[in-house]
């Protein structure tokens, strides 16, 4: 499956250092936001019921972006029976049909790009810039999978000395559920869904409750682009009915997540609890990401990059750096620096192009981060804390913060949001660093800063994870260059807008004929 030199291309998007093009796209997108959306689950047959449920815009409270109603038990189980009489003729369409699909949903997305830019801002509280690379990266996944697809599942002669005709052959597992998080509503979302269909299986959808509304426009695009209604349901509602419910169903082959290891533990278990076939759990789940910066680093360089890496959308990236590990020669010159460049940091509106860093995502991630901060008040230094204004209170708004710790213990989990963590060492602890920052369990993204070619050889091999940046930010993965995911705490692998990441959607058969 080392399909690298698959024909394909990346999405351009849209240049943002282009004023012009700039300020027309903000203006579709401020068109686009006045309106108020509407989701439903979308199972064919199915009679909803269930009250509405208001959405508002985690920028400002008092705003509603729209509504969404929940999958009841009884839509829940219409949407199993559909999904499962749906497969087999959707997995006997040919691979380069429903690649062919699934590249035009692609050319869609890209033509509607400020409606769906629109819809991140209002719902996910996603900025202008990351609104737009969310777009991009749905649009390439969706087309790197396809591609994938026409290469992957072509029947495959595999000549030898048996003097046979062999041939392996690709196929979708059954039924897929797709259980997707609210911090790429669209890009994780669209991809998951694009690398179940394009290897020939029926998929359910779930979105994360906080994005509902993206996710039920990405699955009406899909329709719409010719993926048949009951090949992809969308099955909106909470985890504890809609997904758990899901994931123990004797009837599904597997289940793509992103999220949580814990719920990425609970799904594990529910799948090997079934009386049925050995469920495919594929996981996608968090980190304790670190970036190593050593005396011969550029501080400039290294602030710019921590700053991009732990601050960027809100910091809520399973990619974000937590923990910065500073050389003591020059920490406090980079701490200086630090403090300097956050205090240039602009938090507020993320419909606003002057928005560095907008909302979290809910009052819930408020008060984790609160939480924390209460404790990182007491229990480290502070360097610096970012200014809100008045606005700042209608909305969910965290102020990015940066602490200096005596140790990584003093970090007993994963912060998903704008903070982060400054450890110094001491030249001959590097080893004791790498080893501590492995001892987290997690392995998701490294970053290095330095201009020695030994040390970055010896940390990049000693470190577990799964991507690892040398001197630039560690956030951003582009997809089919850059695959990304994580090992052990975060995720299973394999890695999403990788080669090796649709193989795992699919079963497969080997036909021997004796000629
Ligand atoms: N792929 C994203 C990145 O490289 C992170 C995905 C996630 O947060 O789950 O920044």
């Amino acid at each position: 499956y080392r399909s690298f030199g698959i024909d394909r291309t990346n999405s351009m998007g849209i240049n943002l250092a282009n004023d012009d093009q700039l300020r027309t796209l903000a203006d579709q997108i401020n068109a686009a936001a006045r309106s108020q959306w509407r989701a439903t689950p979308l199972v064919p047959g199915a009679n909803v019921t269930g009250p509405l449920i208001a959405v508002t815009n985690p920028a400002d409270r008092r705003q509603t972006v729209g509504q969404w109603q929940a999958a009841d038990s009884a839509t829940v189980e219409k949407a199993l029976q559909n999904a499962v009489a749906a497969h087999d003729a959707w997995n006997k369409t040919p691979a380069a049909s429903r690649a062919a699909i699934l590249e035009h949903a692609a050319d869609l997305l890209e033509q509607r790009m400020p409606q769906y830019i629109a819809l991140c801002t209002r719902e996910a509280g996603k900025s202008i810039p990351d609104g737009v690379a969310e777009v991009r990266e749905a649009v390439d996944f969706l087309r790197y999978y396809a591609a994938q697809a026409r290469k992957q599942f072509a029947v495959e002669p595999l000549p030898g000395p048996t003097g046979e005709a062999n041939t392996l052959q690709l196929s979708g597992r059954g039924v897929f559920v797709c259980i997707s998080p609210w911090n790429f509503p669209l890009a994780i979302f669209a991809g998951q869904i694009a690398a179940a269909l394009a290897a020939g299986n029926s998929v359910i959808a779930k979105p994360a409750e906080q994005t509902n509304l993206i996710g039920y426009y990405a699955v009406k695009l899909l329709h719409e682009a010719g993926v048949p209604e009951a090949v992809l349901q969308f099955l909106p509602g909470d985890g504890a009915t809609v997904g758990a419910a899901l994931t123990k169903d004797p009837r599904i082959a597997g289940v793509a997540f992103t999220g949580s290891t814990d719920t990425a533990r609970a799904i594990n278990r529910a799948l090997a609890a079934r009386d049925a076939a050995i469920g495919v759990l594929i996981a996608e789940t968090g980190g304790q990401n670190a970036l190593i910066a050593d005396s011969s680093s550029l501080p400039e360089q290294v602030v710019k990059d921590a700053i991009a890496s732990a601050f960027t959308s809100a910091g809520q990236r399973c990619s974000a750096a937590r923990v910065l590990f500073v050389q003591d020669d020059i920490a406090d010159k980079v701490t200086t620096m630090l403090a300097g460049a956050m205090a240039e940091l602009k938090v507020g509106d993320p419909g606003l192009l002057s928005t560095d860093v907008g909302p979290v995502i809910d009052e819930d991630a408020l008060k984790m981060l609160r939480d924390h901060a209460e404790r990182m008040d007491r229990e480290a230094t502070k360097i610096a804390e970012v200014a809100l204004d008045a606005e700042a209170a209608n909305g969910s708004f965290f102020a990015p913060r940066a602490y200096t710790l005596k140790s990584l213990d003093q970090l007993h989990r994963e912060i998903f949001g704008p903070v982060l963590h400054v450890i110094r060492w001491k030249a001959d602890q590097l080893d004791a660093v790498i080893d501590q920052i492995n001892a987290t369990g997690y392995g998701l993204t490294l970053g290095i800063h330095s201009r020695i070619d030994e040390t970055i050889e010896k940390i990049a091999s000693r470190i577990k994870v799964g991507n690892c940046y040398v001197n630039r930010n560690q956030i951003g993965a582009v997809v089919g260059v850059q695959p990304f995911g994580g090992q052990n705490l975060s995720g299973t692998g394999p890695k999403a807008g990788g080669p090796h990441y649709l193989p795992r959607f699919a079963t497969e058969k080997t036909i021997t004929v004796n000629t």
